[in-house]
């Protein structure tokens, strides 16, 4: 039973536990900032893509086609993106780590009275720097040091691979309104449907990834409506251009 609690990491104390999941919700907050972006982008992309093809006059085939290939291409391009970008920022991570390490291999002494000073700035009375100093060194002086120099927790970089596919998944989801609302609606109503969709799950997603990151949520909602009607202006413009009878 016990096992199953800790989940593989029994052989850590309690305390350490406890502080452990606390970081990991400032860590998620991240991870799911980019999941609303990635929808965001898959939302007002292909809304406006479908919007331009729509003010073309396409049939229904023609923009289940453009949807579904604008859906696939968005996902893909996020994945990639996602995947080299947060790539080099593991590796950039990684080589750090290794820096620190060699540090603690050649100077253990120097890096202790670092941590000190660094326990000192971040409110530890000095009476007991030192002490809780060579107490995180002997726990894990590499995990103290990342953790207090560099902010990042050794054994939770992110996974390159896992962002990946969670902004392809966000992206595709945020695609599928569009693709949703000109499949169920007809003719006429497809332009002001796809602008309404668009401009409320624009609105809504802002607010939340606003919320997320401790902004003001109206002001970021309007932003993005008033970025997400202009993406929608040109596009519709633009397929003005090239109306043609399909
Ligand atoms: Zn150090």
């Amino acid at each position: 039973m016990v096992d199953s609690i800790t989940g593989g990491r029994g052989s850590r104390a309690p305390h350490h536990r406890s502080w452990h999941s606390e970081e990991h919700t400032s860590h998620r907050a991240p991870r799911l900032r980019a999941a609303v972006l990635g929808a965001n982008d898959g939302l007002l992309s292909t809304s406006s893509l479908l919007l331009g093809v729509v003010a073309a006059s396409a049939s229904r085939e023609v923009l289940f086609a453009t949807g579904v290939a604008a859906l696939v291409s968005g996902a893909g391009s996020m994945a990639m993106g996602e995947y080299s970008s947060v790539s080099s920022q593991r590796d950039a991570e990684a080589a750090d780590l290794a820096m620190e390490a060699e540090a603690l291999a050649a100077h253990p002494r120097a890096e202790l009275r670092e941590l000190t000073e660094n326990l000192k700035v971040n409110g530890v009375p000095d009476h007991l720097a030192v002490e809780v100093a060579e107490a995180l060194t002997a726990h894990d002086a590499l995990a103290a040091h990342a953790q207090l120099e560099l902010g990042i927790q050794p054994d939770d970089l992110a996974d390159p691979l896992e962002a990946a596919v969670a902004s392809a998944i966000s992206f595709a989801l945020g695609a599928m309104v569009p693709i949703l609302v000109v499949m169920t609606l007809a003719g006429d109503a497809r332009a002001p449907g796809l602008v309404v969709s668009a401009l409320v799950g624009l609105g809504a997603l802002g607010a939340f990834g606003a919320r997320l990151g401790g902004a003001n949520m109206l002001r970021a909602a309007v932003r993005v409506l008033l970025g997400g009607a202009a993406a929608m202006t040109i596009a519709w413009l633009v397929g003005n251009l090239f109306n043609v009878s399909v």
